[in-house]
């Protein structure tokens, strides 16, 4: 399953939201839209969990691919390439 990372809208969180969290999701399952612990409302941060340095990022990549998903880092402000799987080589948030 993939895993994704969530971000308050509002910066006014609790310890467990203010600073971003990661989700273990089905793909098929309707995004967070707040957090559990103190309701404040949060957005799917698209590839941001996937930033993971060495070995076991490219096992991942792999991992993700075999099942039917597309990965995604971020390469800049708004920027996102794929690492993995099926969809467009870039996304840009513009
Ligand atoms: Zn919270």
């Amino acid at each position: 399953m993939p895993i994704y990372e969530y971000a308050p809208i509002d910066p006014l969180g609790c310890a467990l939201c203010c600073y971003g969290f990661d989700v273990l999701q089905r793909l098929a399952d309707v995004p967070l839209t707040r957090c559990s612990a103190c309701g404040t409302p949060v957005r799917r941060v698209i590839g941001a969990a996937q930033v993971i340095a060495g070995h076991a990022h490219v096992l991942r990549e792999q991992h993700v691919a075999k099942h039917g998903f597309t990965q995604y880092r971020r390469v800049g402000k708004g920027k996102y390439e794929k690492t993995a799987g099926k969809g467009p080589d870039t996304i840009s948030g513009d």
